[in-house]
């Protein structure tokens, strides 16, 4: 390389609407990247001067240029397994049903069992879903269908026989298999235990590990079963790729994911930066938190990283498994069984943060979230106040006394605008109703938050929710109250940009290198099809990634 070329940037963006979300230069029109890192933001001129012979140059044509999207919980193993699965996201009614299964089994004539996901817990409208209603589609090869939250599964007898549970079987509590009165098995599975040994059927158990047991496979894969699960992870990041994505915090983990995932990027193709919890389950004991320290001081780098405990404190709303204060709207006697006790919690909470590690937990019922903040500021009293950004993942429903909690403490709330009934994936029926008026104003309280002045990290849980941040942007912008008398949960562009970027960058630790363009920080940006600033919220699904850029290299161009 010649004198003249060595300050000359890798690659330059110009004829951009920047949205830079640095506060000292919000807008401008170019970008240019070197050695991985933005060098230049600016008018066009200024990034001009470091255009050289070997500069790659990206033209925007006037669409917005913003940092990449950081997707801040999200399963990336798992989701990307099920892209080949039946999707049956936007199937009703027993016809389309049946239609859907029977292509897809004609498809996979030597499929063990057939798989299916994003069925809607009223696919069947009214009626609940058993296996005779599976059985009149599918009645001789196995059959199992995933809801979208990934918390119930439907199975047909066949696969409820293979799988040795149809007579039932002692699980622990939150887990249920529900029984008809027959004595047999209904179909609806609800929860990890219940459910496991039908999906395990499907021979894809190790995608699932990190969420199911947080364990490791035992025996160790097969060298071409580590090829094909290389292959899963390659096309999961292609997919985040391909949605403008250059960040991810995956919220299920082992050591098997965080071995892929190195494998991949010395073949050079680890193409977001991505983060892996350990996943702490409540049979495990504190001693095994040593792994979650290990895998800290093992993966560290900008690529690949760990330093966060995932937990399940609760189930879903729709299976009446989230934890209530007070007894679920339309089930009088029941709030809901805990995955650990509060006082368990207080205690595995000030373990992690005392290893200096931060803590991530499912929590969606208002008690489960008071329960979760509990632990956080018994883990401060313990421990002492630090910067540990603990987080509390969906929140689907709070008290207008937690609220400012949030911010007391210093957790962050990590909000899933594609999940809010009524919204953009999922129906109002059954979760309204099981959360019950009086309860709505709290429900899904985005905005509330925000207005509180809490961090807010935006994420879609895929596959629990379609991937993509602009359609999540959207729903967080039209998000629609469920009654006149309820918040306005909307939030501004600034705010919906900031939850899939700056905020993400704030809870990774990285606010100083990512999450902004700004000289200095990672070269990860993504070109838009249009302005996004000039788009009706209507139509912000229409814009389009059409260049995705991370650590400065093409990830992804349309
Ligand atoms: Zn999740």
């Amino acid at each position: 390389m010649s004198v003249q070329t060595v300050h000359k940037a890798d690659l330059i963006v110009i004829n951009g609407r920047v949205l830079t979300m640095d506060a000292a230069r919000p807008s401008a029109e170019a970008v240019a990247i070197k050695d991985g890192l933005i060098a230049a933001v600016g008018d066009r001129a200024t990034v001009e001067a470091l255009r050289g012979p070997h500069t790659k140059v990206i033209d925007a044509r006037g669409g917005s240029v913003v940092p990449g999207f950081i997707e801040a919980h999200m399963h990336l193993f798992s989701g990307a397994a099920e892209l080949a699965h039946l999707q049956l996201a936007g199937v009703h009614g027993f016809e389309t049903l049946r239609d859907a299964v029977l292509a897809y089994a004609r498809s996979r004539p030597d499929a063990r069992i057939l798989v299916g996901q994003g069925a809607d817990y009223t696919i069947l409208g009214a009626e609940r879903v058993t296996r005779h209603h599976l059985d009149a589609i599918l009645p001789d090869r196995a059959f199992l269908m995933a809801a979208p939250d990934h918390h119930t599964y439907w199975a047909n007898t066949k696969a409820l026989e293979m799988a040795d549970v149809l007579h039932g079987r002692e699980l622990t509590p939150g887990n249920e298999i529900v029984m008809g009165a027959d004595g047999l098995a209904e179909g609806e599975l609800r929860e990890n235990e219940a459910f496991n040994p039908v999906l395990k059927l499907a021979g894809e158990g190790r995608v699932r590990l990190g969420l199911s047991t947080g364990g490791e496979r035992d025996p160790m894969p097969s060298a071409e079963e580590r090829d094909g699960d290389r292959a899963i992870m390659r096309r999961g990041l292609d997919w985040c790729a391909r949605h403008g994505i250059t960040s991810v915090q995956n919220m299920d983990g082992n050591y098997y994911q965080l071995e892929l995932l190195s494998e991949v990027e010395s073949e050079g193709d680890l193409i977001c930066r991505v983060k892996v919890p350990f996943h702490y389950k409540n049979f495990m004991t504190l001693d095994q938190l040593d792994k979650a320290s290990d895998m800290d001081r093992r993966y560290h780098s900008e690529w690949l990283s760990s330093g966060l405990v995932k937990l399940f404190y609760d189930g879903v709303l729709d299976s009446w498994t989230a934890v209530m204060i007070e007894p679920y709207a339309d089930r009088p006697d029941w709030v809901g069984e805990p995955l650990f006790s509060p006082e368990e919690f207080k205690r595995i909470a000030a373990e992690i943060d005392r290893r200096g590690l931060q803590i991530a937990v499912h929590s969606i019922g208002d008690g489960a979230v008071r329960a979760v903040l509990d632990g956080y500021e018994a883990a401060q009293k313990a421990n002492g106040k630090r910067d540990s950004r603990h987080r509390v993942e969906h929140i689907e429903l709070t008290t207008a006394a937690d609220i400012p909690r949030f911010v007391d403490l210093g957790v962050i709330a990590s909000m899933q605008p594609p999940h809010p009934p009524g919204g953009m994936s999922f129906p109002l029926e059954p979760t309204v109703s099981r959360i019950g008026r009086e309860r709505w104003p709290y429900a899904y309280p985005t905005r509330t938050l925000i207005d509180a002045g809490a961090h807010v990290v935006f994420a879609s849980d895929w596959p629990v929710a379609p991937i993509d941040p602009i359609l999540g942007m959207q729903a967080a912008m039209l998000r629609k109250p469920w009654a006149d008398d309820m918040p306005d949960q909307r939030v501004s562009l600034q705010h919906a940009l900031a939850g899939y970027t700056v905020e993400g960058a704030y809870a990774e630790f990285m606010e100083d290198k990512k999450g902004r363009i700004k000289p200095g920080f990672f070269g990860d940006l993504v070109v838009l099809s249009a302005d996004i600033e000039a788009t009706a919220p209507e139509d912000l699904h229409e814009v389009r990634p059409v260049t995705t850029i991370c650590g400065g290299k093409v990830t992804y161009q349309a």
